[in-house]
């Protein structure tokens, strides 16, 4: 892990990113929130933290994952393609870095159970895998809606001993679950540490997340290197829900002005349609789940209701780091819908023999708008695999 101390995109002192961030809270949060703030860097950087995150990277989650030159997809492509594998991570995908990262934190900070929310359901068994390897009390709430429409991943999280508690107020689904969360939080707060699952939510934890998901681009320098010589590819490329993936495939490549950034985000039946997710297309300046970011929402400040056919990236916001890529033009976004998405699924399983997740399908996506020549190299972050996602696959066949 690096510090990114200089860096006009490393977060402020008081947790911001250029315009965005910070801890937009109720008084009642404060407490809990600014306990995590003041602990989290000196923690995570000690030896003997980093000693147990690696050796649970190493052999629970099997880091380093592999990044793969992915032959047939570079013909089709006429450039280099390579693909970082999160999607052989134990559980299927990149979640289970971050959830590693904050049981170990929440051990030391002397908390012996967690609260988690979830909307797929994806993040509440990540929770709950890294909850169950520790031996620790987890409450999981869910939407009652998503309850019904995920039932697998909620089996999963009963498994693994998790509590999955309905929430029934409001729409009943993500932001429904996320209130309830932190309210147990709030009337919880020596016992528990709230593990939230993307660069999203109050400083500190954009900032904290995107360090332990930033295991994937230190891999990736190494590995690029190993493969080409040199550490730099000329994209990174990751889909954005919250943006935790991305953040962590791009994190040691934010000063690295040659190496382009692309975010996909999920536009599902099209930006110039109500049913869309992509937030830097569509959203406004506001303030969600704590931290001030983008936002789709109606004049008055209503949330608008995301559609992707991705669960993972159907977020009606993004975190704060990836407004500031936006507004300082660092990275470039892609709206891309799912049409576009599932052929790009359904053309690197004929062509590479791997089933991607839906998420990371519109990462995949994005090479249809990159002008890419034959001496260029390309890195995609491959966030998930696709076996949560076969039936909609097939419905869409
Ligand atoms: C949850 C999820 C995402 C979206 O979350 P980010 O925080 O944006 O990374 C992407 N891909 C997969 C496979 C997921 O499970």
């Amino acid at each position: 892990m690096v510090n990114l101390e200089n860096s006009a995109f490393a977060v402020s002192e008081k947790g911001y990113y250029g315009n965005y961030g910070g801890a937009w809270i109720p008084e009642m949060l404060y407490p809990n929130v600014e306990e995590l703030r003041q602990n989290y860097l000196q923690i995570i950087y000690q030896a003997e933290f980093q000693e147990e995150f690696n050796l649970l990277l190493r052999d629970y989650v099997g880091r380093p994952t592999p990044l793969y030159f992915a032959n047939r997809l570079s013909e089709k492509y006429n450039t280099n393609i390579y693909l970082k594998r999160e999607d052989l991570c134990h559980t299927g995908a990149h979640k289970v870095n971050n959830t590693i990262g904050q049981i170990l934190l929440a051990k030391r900070l002397g908390k012996n159970k967690i609260v988690a929310e979830t909307g797929a359901g994806q993040h509440g068994v990540a929770t709950a895998t890294v909850c169950a390897l520790m031996g620790i009390e987890c409450i999981v709430y869910m939407g009652e809606v998503d309850i019904e429409r995920q039932a697998p991943n909620v089996a999963r999280m009963k498994m693994l001993g998790a509590e999955v508690r309905p929430a029934k107020s409001g729409s009943r689904t993500l932001k429904d679950a996320t209130n309830e969360a932190m309210r147990h939080w709030i009337n919880n707060p020596v016992d528990t540490h709230y593990i939230i699952g993307s660069v999203v939510g109050p400083h500190p934890y954009p900032d904290m997340v995107a360090r332990f998901q930033s295991v994937i681009s230190e891999e990736i320098r190494k590995q690029m290197f190993e493969h080409i010589g040199t550490e730099l590819p000329d994209y990174v490329i990751a889909c954005v829900g919250g943006g935790s993936n991305a953040a962590g495939t791009y994190f040691h490549y934010l000063d690295e002005p040659d190496v382009k950034i692309i975010a996909a985000e999920a536009a599902g039946h099209g930006v110039k349609t109500d049913k869309s997710a992509a937030t830097t297309f569509l959203g406004k300046p506001g303030v969600l789940h704590g931290s001030k970011s983008l936002l789709m929402q109606t004049y008055d400040g209503q949330v608008i209701e995301p559609h992707s056919i991705s669960a993972g990236l159907d977020y009606p916001g993004i975190g704060p780091l990836h407004a500031h890529l936006w507004e300082s033009g660092r990275a470039q976004f892609l709206a891309i819908t799912d049409d576009e998405a599932m052929q790009a699924g359904m053309n690197l399983a004929k062509l590479e023999g791997i089933i991607p997740a839906i998420e990371s399908s519109h990462a995949l996506a994005a090479l249809d708008y990159l002008d890419l020549r034959n001496n260029e190299t390309v890195v995609i972050s491959l966030s998930g695999r696709g076996d949560k996602d076969l039936s909609t696959y097939m419905k869409y066949l």
